[in-house]
């Protein structure tokens, strides 16, 4: 470990080795649905959290039984569930996501994410993520921006909105999301070390939970990935060059 290098470069490095940022192409509902590691998904409206751990915990061999008992329907990941108009407003909306996080790599020097809050049609609050610049480990994007429009809503809850993020959220903002009551949320690319939606756990999902967020995930995937790469590769360049002086 570089014992040398200043203490807010560590953000840097725990996404710089993430292995990829692809979606794998799946854009789909998180309401009434789980999804597997095998990205399938099961409509199982009714499933209890028992019977939720008991899939978790079976050998994939097992599943297949476990599906059957429960009575469970395995299908391919819908792309197609989304209206042609909520994808028109995904993408718009998306697109100032990304635009917040091109501040954040252009501007403040920190890793582009970017988060946009939008209720009715209306955006309530925009951010990108501030972690270095504000030495905050929580100042992450869609925090930022949920807390913003809370505050012009006047409310601690965002009954109805939709958060749209450059980057899969991970398990803290995705808490947060619950507790606003946010009603859906969308993201560009999946983050293989701290997300916590489907990455790395499926907070939105977790069947004890009184408040559901729908997710869809995908949109302008390739412009959120480019930002991250292009950001990173810069930042090894300029180390690489550091090292050579
Ligand atoms: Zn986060």
């Amino acid at each position: 470990m570089d014992t040398t290098a200043p203490p807010n470069r560590a953000p840097l490095a725990q996404l710089d080795r993430a292995p990829d940022y692809g979606s794998g192409g799946y854009r789909f509902e998180s309401c009434g649905v789980y999804q597997f590691k095998e990205a399938h998904v099961f409509s199982a409206p009714a499933l209890s959290a028992s019977a939720h751990l008991a899939f978790l915990g079976a050998p994939e061999s097992a599943r297949p039984a476990l599906w059957h008992l429960f009575g469970v329907t395995l299908t391919e990941p819908q792309n197609s569930s989304t209206s042609a108009s909520t994808k028109d407003d995904d993408e718009r909306f998306m697109r100032l996501a990304l635009e917040q996080a091109r501040l954040a790599s252009d501007v403040s020097d920190e890793v582009p994410i970017g988060a946009v809050v939008v209720l009715d049609g209306e955006v309530l609050a925009s951010a990108h993520n501030e972690t270095r610049m504000r030495k905050d480990p929580t100042a992450h994007a869609e925090l930022l921006a949920i807390s913003m429009a809370a505050r012009s809503t006047q409310s601690m809850r965002l009954v109805g909105a939709t958060v749209y993020t450059t980057v899969e959220p991970c398990f803290m903002c995705a808490g947060a999301l619950s507790h606003a009551r946010v009603a859906r949320v969308v993201w560009g690319v999946r983050d293989p070390k701290f997300g916590g939606c489907v990455s790395l756990g499926d907070v939105l999902s977790q069947p004890g939970l009184n408040h559901h967020v729908e997710f869809s995930e995908g949109v302008c995937a390739d412009e959120a990935r480019d930002l991250l790469q292009s950001f990173f590769r810069s930042k090894r360049a300029a180390k690489a060059a550091e090292s050579r002086d």
